[in-house]
């Protein structure tokens, strides 16, 4: 098979429309929506800016040319960060959609929402505290917007990001979509936005749009396929543990990096539309939820484990208030709850843990990651601390210092106790604060949702 070499930068907007054009006439579809949700219960002030936090699943920074990979992935993206607030160190609180979502919506760690693992076949699992998705005890996101005067929007081609999930709580609409492939997603927002723009609301909107183009299976549409030169090799994809050939493994990022170069194109859509045609002024997020492994740790995938090319994500921020700039602080998820809320004038819940804009220098990041089976992350200045959730005689811990891919464990005890301390410091109080929130509602999946996880290999064998 030939493969074409990457395409230059005056390629690549020709690219887009053709691979849009392709895209488009997919049959892909709402699957579920909801048009009247709750409202409002407030007047936002007068000069409340529009929100839109853009979430793109399983996207690496440093798979993306503003944070320095030698791919051009995204050109679009490279120029929007040119004005906006760019964080080299932002973390997730947890490598899996769910955990990871149901933080950013609700403000607080894993050890608060108690997203856990649970056994679909075992109802019993319920009846230890956990919950598959969000918990309705907590306040989400897009309630404490509405309290704040806000009509709150949520699209999501995830079926983890769904209303079998708990994740539509609080929203006025919500689209679900069957696709991987954003464009449908793109499509039904902007066509939404623009009729909302041309009735002139008087009310401010929060929009929340999650992608899923990069996540595996790692499957671009022509010709972002072969946007990048690669081996012959066989597409991988898995979640964990997995031994992979240097021709495979190169091959499955090349598939990777052509999806993020295709998503950059969604993107130059979807923000060029948002900031050009907007009336209010305009306040912008974009992340991601988590990163991929491709074999820093012997497997692939996500979710499964908590190092740094998992837990690390992209976050950009334009809005009022907000330099721009690079900024190397460490920041996690719970901040960007607080940034939208402060945003947009609304009450952060009392049990929300993330700081105002103002203090994200200050060096004191709750950087608590959890994986799917439980294994937790606590990043201390230059050290990671990883023990499994039950059992921190199996703690270890890495100096990223001069080890920044985390790969030699160290087990001293100093070391262990030091951080020990930090942990407890952190999360120490939020078994108290999960007991008062009460035990989280259960949530089971309809089952074509589950179906569809299955595909995306969650529910293993
Ligand atoms: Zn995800």
């Amino acid at each position: 098979m030939n493969r074409i070499a990457r395409p230059s930068p005056g390629l690549v907007p020709g690219l887009v429309l053709f691979a849009l054009t392709l895209a488009c006439s997919r049959a892909d579809e709402v699957v579920w929506a909801r048009t009247g949700g709750p409202a409002p219960t407030a007047t936002a002030a007068a000069d409340a800016p529009d929100i839109l936090v853009v979430l793109i699943d399983t996207l690496r920074p440093d798979h993306l040319s503003c944070y320095g990979y030698a791919r051009e992935t995204s050109p679009f993206l490279d120029r929007w960060a040119e004005d906006a607030a760019l964080y080299e160190a932002a973390y997730t609180h947890g490598t899996h959609t769910r955990i990871a979502v149901a933080s950013l919506f609700s403000g607080t760690l894993p050890t608060v929402h108690r997203v856990r693992r649970v056994d679909l076949a075992s109802p019993e699992s319920f009846e230890e505290g956990k919950t598959d998705g969000f918990a309705t005890s907590l306040e989400s996101w897009a309630e404490s917007l509405l309290a704040a005067g806000y009509e709150t929007w949520g699209l999501s081609s995830n079926p983890n990001v769904s209303d079998d999930f708990g994740f539509t709580q609080g929203f006025t609409r919500f689209w679900q979509t069957n696709s991987r492939d954003g464009v449908h997603m793109l499509e039904t927002f902007l066509s939404a936005w623009k009729e909302r723009e041309a009735a002139r609301p008087d009310r401010p909107l929060f929009a929340y749009v999650h992608f899923m183009d990069p996540h595996n299976p790692y499957e671009p549409p022509e010709p972002f396929d072969e946007a990048f030169e690669v081996p012959h090799g066989e597409r991988v994809y898995k979640n964990g543990p997995l031994e992979v050939s240097a021709d495979d493994l190169a091959f499955t990022m090349s598939q990777y990096d052509g999806e993020i170069l295709y998503l950059d194109g969604l993107l130059q859509r979807l923000l060029s539309t948002w900031e050009a045609e907007g009336t209010r002024e305009r306040a912008t997020v974009v992340l991601s939820d988590h990163g991929d492994e491709f074999q820093e740790h012997g497997g692939m995938g996500h979710g499964m484990t908590v190092y740094e090319e998992l837990a690390r994500t992209l976050l950009l921020a334009k809005g009022p208030g907000v330099e721009s700039g690079r900024y190397e602080a460490p920041v996690a998820h719970v901040d960007v709850h607080r940034l939208v809320l402060d945003w947009a004038g609304a009450v952060s819940p009392e049990v929300a843990r993330g700081r105002p804009w103002e203090a994200w220098g200050d060096g004191a990041a709750l950087l608590y990651t959890e994986s799917r089976p439980g294994d937790v992350a606590l990043r201390s200045g230059s050290r990671t601390l990883v023990f499994p959730r039950d059992d921190f005689s199996a703690a270890r811990y890495y100096e990223r210092a001069h080890d920044p891919r985390e790969q030699a464990a160290l087990t001293d005890a100093a070391g262990l106790a030091e951080l020990r301390r930090v942990l407890e410091a952190m999360v120490g109080g939020d078994a108290a604060t999960a007991e008062r929130l009460g035990t989280p509602a259960r949530k089971l999946p309809a089952d074509a949702s589950v179906e569809e996880l299955r595909a995306l290999g969650y529910l293993g064998d």
